[in-house]
């Protein structure tokens, strides 16, 4: 049997499948065209297709032996994360960052911070000693400012160009973002070889 690569759903998706295919492994039929979730690939490997959120719960729980996702998608899931983060895929990148409207300095109050990454922005504003009430959020993150939600942002930062048309400019930098491939813990040892052959593989197209 091969491995059950769990996959984000969307860009990362676009992006790592000519990374796995450059790699020996590709599905047996077109993934962006169907609704299905599970797909057979060449090698008797497996695709699974899911939100990105939930690709380090496939792997923890060994529902997955390997799974590819955003660092930014993994820090969120927690620092204490059961399973092994193998290699940097170097796709997306991107910062996580603060952000506030332009011009705009922090006093010295309580701040309302918006975010869609709640734990990464409590261990950073815990970790600068700064106390703060995290506003999550799913979505229009760069409008909470303007609006009056929150007094700054914990968001991905790419170009700054959503930033800049949002009036808010980046200020600190929590983490670089990129695309990373995680693996079981069990699956390390129990399909050593399988997951050591994908892992230099990747690592040769990657650096190529
Ligand atoms: P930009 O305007 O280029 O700074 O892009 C910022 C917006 O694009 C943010 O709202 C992000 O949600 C999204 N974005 C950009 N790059 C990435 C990435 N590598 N992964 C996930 N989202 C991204």
């Amino acid at each position: 049997m091969g491995l059950t690569i769990a996959l984000n759903r969307g860009r990362i998706l676009k992006e790592c499948l000519p990374l796995l295919a450059a790699a020996g492994i590709e599905p047996l039929e077109d993934i962006h065209s169907s609704r299905k979730l599970v797909f057979e690939a060449t090698g008797g490997h497996r695709f699974i297709v899911m939100r990105g959120s939930d690709v380090p719960t496939y792997v923890e729980y060994g529902a997955a032996d390997v799974g590819i996702t955003g660092k930014d998608t993994i820090l969120e899931y927690g620092q204490g994360a059961r399973f092994y983060e193998r290699l940097d895929l170097g796709l997306g990148r991107c910062k996580l960052m603060t952000a506030m409207p332009e011009g705009e300095e922090l006093g010295d109050g309580p701040l309302r911070v918006g975010t869609k990454f709640v734990n990464v922005s409590r261990t950073y504003f815990e970790s600068i000693n700064r106390h703060v009430t995290l506003i999550p959020l799913a979505g229009a993150i760069e409008i909470a400012p303007i609006m009056g939600l929150a007094d700054l942002i914990v968001d991905i930062v790419d170009t700054g160009n959503t930033l800049k048309a949002n009036g808010l400019s980046a200020r600190e930098t929590i983490a670089d973002i990129s695309t990373r491939l995680i693996v079981n813990r069990a699956a390390q040892k129990t399909k050593f070889d399988l997951v050591q052959n994908l892992v230099s593989t990747l690592r040769e197209v990657v650096a190529a």
